[in-house]
């Protein structure tokens, strides 16, 4: 389960974004927030208030 947005961008890649943040983010890997991109290829972002409890439902350990 996952609180963040989930979005793809022009080039398919899936970006996960803190849900309700207080700025808004691009789609994009130029992003403010300066996203990571992790090793299944997913861009998160973080938000802007440095919460990150929406990435524990996001991750999972296959
Ligand atoms: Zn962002």
């Amino acid at each position: 389960m996952s609180v963040g947005t989930v979005s793809e961008d022009e080039d398919g890649a899936v970006h996960v974004m803190p849900l309700g943040d207080m700025h808004e983010h691009e789609t994009s890997c130029d992003c403010w927030c300066g996203p990571q991109e992790d090793e299944y290829g997913v861009v998160v972002h973080n938000s802007f208030d440095g919460r990150e409890d929406y990435e524990v439902g996001s991750r999972k350990v296959h």
